[in-house]
């Protein structure tokens, strides 16, 4: 079986701004600028990507909120409930759409993350010949439990998918939707501020898999070598380190 390969337009790629790695001013606090508004909900917007990059697919970007400065981890819980709901409705009905193989649900945050854009997004992407789920494994969602509640599980690979540390946010009924946007946040809060004493960078990423909705929080760092090159994974000695500090953190009075 051959790894499927997603084409990349250059020309399309050169006219995108950039607002972490150079000054240009933010795109999505300029509503006229923006290609096609698909749906407005409160603060939050769907538009259609206007640099859409990948071949064979439709891009689209949801914009989490209108303040250019926020950020996931630190949304009062009634926008968190909204906007996660908001993302997987959407994500689903292009899951749905037999013009797609599979969708895309995901998020960068921060200048390792390969994000160009400061402002608080999303991206649901429809991939109209690849479905994204041959190259997942089960292993890679499973991990030390840090949480449990009704219908949702957290927890920290012990096999992760490249390493060093992911965790996974596992939905198993849709009506633990709310307890999990909390898990997500929780992860990516403790990202920016704990884990090795605070990153400056993650990826949010959502998959359909095993008739579940997973989540998978990774913090980033420039990618190591050992995978680069030898597709060689790593994972931390302080897995369960990383556990007790989250319980102890966030979960403790519950
Ligand atoms: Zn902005």
């Amino acid at each position: 079986m051959q790894d499927s390969i997603l084409l990349f337009d250059q020309a399309i790629a050169k006219q995108k701004p950039n607002s972490i790695h150079r000054n240009s001013p933010c795109p999505f606090c300029r509503p006229e600028e923006l290609a096609r508004i698909l749906e407005v909900r409160g603060s939050m917007m769907l538009v259609e990507n206007k640099y859409p990059v990948l071949q064979d697919a439709y891009q689209t970007v949801l914009i989490e909120t209108d303040e250019c400065q926020s950020e996931l981890s630190e949304y009062p819980l009634p926008h968190l409930y909204q906007l996660i709901r908001f993302g997987v409705e959407k994500w689903m009905e292009m899951e749905n759409n037999a013009a797609f193989r599979s969708a895309l649900f995901f998020k960068n945050h921060g200048p390792l993350s390969g994000g160009s854009i400061r402002h608080p997004h999303m991206q649901i992407i429809g991939l109209k010949t690849i479905d994204y789920r041959e190259n997942l494994r089960d292993e890679y969602f499973e991990g030390e439990t840090i949480h449990r509640e009704n219908g949702v599980a957290f927890n920290v690979s012990t096999r992760p998918m490249i390493g060093m540390t992911e965790f996974n946010v596992i939905l198993e009924d849709l009506e633990a939707i709310d307890r999990a946007a909390r898990l997500i946040q929780i992860a990516a809060h403790y990202t920016l501020h704990h884990y090795h004493g605070g990153t400056s960078s993650y990826n949010l990423f959502f998959y359909r898999w095993s008739e579940k909705i997973i989540a998978k929080i990774v913090p980033r760092f420039a990618t190591s070598p050992l995978y680069v090159g030898y597709k060689l994974r790593q994972v931390s000695n302080h897995v369960p380190l990383i556990k007790t500090e989250i319980q102890n953190l966030y979960l403790k009075m519950e």
